[in-house]
């Protein structure tokens, strides 16, 4: 393997530490594994092995609590007690005793519960994703395989993955993982969007990466997409040196967005939930310009009640009291998919299939208590609330959106321009609702036909590519406001050609910040819409991006 190993930098900054690699599916034990003989023996390391599963469960649920997650140790202790299940331990002895081997009866005695969840209503079925999870942690120390899930360590680690999904990342520990390497998914996946937001550095799309030994030692370069192995200790501490001097340089730029000449934009923050305000208020946001609400609700096998919603949204409301808050309502399926929500059947292609807006017709209550909560988070509070749909295609699913936020007594709907064809109807779009924000990453992934999950297309799924700007400028001209939330925003270059096609206001992950408030300091209107003009010319987007760039001197 050569020293240095490169890839696509997502998230900037400099992390070094040994590889712990998140582990992957555990196989099913093969049909007809028969033990030798010793039935009480297999007997005994089976029920071993279940009792093991709910103590570390219980244990991983103390460790939740005190790190000021209750509900986390609620799902942890409430799946413990499915693996001590005493109907299940019988169906583990039966099996044994007619001689199936210890994993293939673990894996068959939970086959029976699971047929029983998956048939009981919509719900229960949900519990099917948690019985599979304690399912394969049993049968993977029956095998000696590593178990499933985000590592242990005592040590802080760089975490490498094949890919990490939403869940995974959700019960890390932002203290001890010092930097994301993954070997698939692309600039806008949610590996990279979570390790923006969480203010990791982090390295996409690297060939190799699943092959990195546990404990290697490396250096990750998040802006320069690279993974040092066995770096010496002067190759760290030069590439802390070198992040920290570009960060306090950045520093020196405050205050509201505004171009040279003082074109006001606002720049405003991607959140997944109250956590992540102290990084938005750190780093200067004006607002929050895409509030993910489906983040809040990723490690949980039921519905948040009412009141937690309320509680959760009021929160963020209430931490910008003159400022707006831009809320999309539940983006569940395709890429974010929901325990409590499942998409319909097996999708061939879930990212065509029903998720966003699509989900709230199939599931109308869960939209409109979504909707009574955020209207009742935001009485009496200063904060401007905004409330978006994802994935809507055209006018009809707009006025439907439009409708139900008011009936709800929310004042500003608006949808997000994610779908080409929203896009090249925006006019009739805006007729519907009173803004836009166009989310650059699903719009790019659908107008090249490039799915954001794999790491080998990460080449179209450049919001560079001139279809793509083409997209940008009839939302942004519809004559309504038009923001981007998409990672597009965050790309200092981008966001100036974005501000030069009409978008009237950025929002992204909160560290990258500094870096567009800069950029756009730097030059004038004009040079913005010049920047545009170039862009959209080119006929590729490496050619845009020289293009825009010849006219942005001062990019920092
Ligand atoms: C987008 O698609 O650009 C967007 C902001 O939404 P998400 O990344 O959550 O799909
Ligand atoms: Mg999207």
């Amino acid at each position: 393997m050569p020293d240095v190993l490169r890839g696509a930098g997502v998230s900037p900054g400099v992390g070094a530490g040994p590889v712990r690699k998140l582990a992957g599916d555990v196989p099913e034990p093969p049909a007809g594994d028969r033990h030798g003989g010793d039935a009480a023996a297999e007997r005994d390391a089976a029920l071993a092995a279940l009792e093991a599963v709910a103590a570390d469960l219980e244990e991983r649920g103390e460790r939740a609590a005190a790190a000021g997650n209750p509900d986390g140790r609620d799902v942890l202790d409430a799946q413990a007690l499915m693996a001590r299940d005493p109907g299940l331990a019988d169906g583990v002895r039966a099996k044994v005793d007619e001689g199936v081997a210890a994993a293939r009866a673990v894996f068959e005695a939970f086959g029976v519960y699971r047929e029983m969840l998956a048939g009981a209503g919509e719900y229960l079925a949900a519990r099917v994703a948690d019985l599979d999870d304690i399912r394969d942690r049993a049968v993977a120390r029956l095998l000696g395989l590593p178990v499933p899930g985000v590592p242990e360590s005592d040590e802080p680690f760089v975490l490498v993955a094949r890919d990490l999904a939403p869940a995974d990342t959700a019960v890390l520990d932002p203290a001890k993982v010092v930097a994301f390497v993954t070997e698939e998914g692309g600039p806008t996946s949610h590996t990279a969007i979570i390790a923006r937001t969480m203010g990791v550095p982090a390295v996409v799309a690297l060939p190799g990466a699943a092959s990195l030994a546990d404990g290697t030692r490396v250096l990750v370069d998040g802006a320069a997409g690279t993974v040092r192995l066995d770096p010496s200790g002067e190759d760290v501490a030069a590439a802390r040196a070198a992040a920290a001097a570009r960060a306090s340089a950045l520093a020196e730029v405050t205050g509201p967005g505004a171009t040279a000449d003082g074109h006001a934009v606002p720049l405003l923050a991607n959140i997944g939930g109250p956590k992540d305000l102290e990084g938005a208020l750190a780093n200067g946001a004006e607002g929050v310009g895409l509030y993910r609400t489906e983040f809040l609700f990723l490690d949980r096998a039921t519905p948040p009640s009412d009141a937690e919603q309320e509680a959760a949204y009021r929160t963020v409301l209430e931490a910008f009291p003159a400022g707006r808050v831009v809320v999309r309502t539940l983006d569940a399926g395709a890429d974010k998919p929901l325990a409590f929500l499942p998409a319909p059947g097996d999708e061939p292609n879930p990212a065509l299939g029903e998720r966003g807006v699509r989900m709230s017709f199939r599931h109308p209550d869960v939209l409109s208590a979504q909707l009574a909560a955020l209207a009742r988070a935001a009485a009496g509070l200063t904060a401007e609330l905004r409330v978006m749909a994802p994935m809507v295609t055209d006018a009809g699913e707009a006025a439907w959106f439009a409708e139900r936020c008011r009936d709800a007594g929310i004042e500003h709907p608006g949808v997000m321009i994610e779908v080409p064809a929203a896009a090249l109807r925006a006019r009739d779009v805006a007729g519907e609702v009173e803004f836009f924000s166009i989310g650059t990453n699903d719009l790019t992934q659908y107008a090249c036909a490039a799915d954001r999950q794999v790491g080998g297309l990460a080449r179209l799924q450049d919001p560079w590519q001139p279809a793509v700007l083409d997209l940008v400028a009839p939302a942004a001209g519809a004559g309504v406001p038009c923001g981007v939330c998409g990672e597009a925003a965050a790309d200092p270059a981008l966001a100036c050609v974005l501000v030069g096609l009409g978008v009237t206001s950025l929002s992204m992950s909160a560290p990258s910040l500094p870096l567009v408030r800069a950029a756009l300091a730097r030059h004038t209107l004009e040079q913005c819409r010049a920047a545009a003009r170039a862009a959209r010319e080119a006929r590729t987007a490496e050619q845009a991006r020289d293009a825009a760039r010849a006219h942005l001197p001062a990019l920092p």
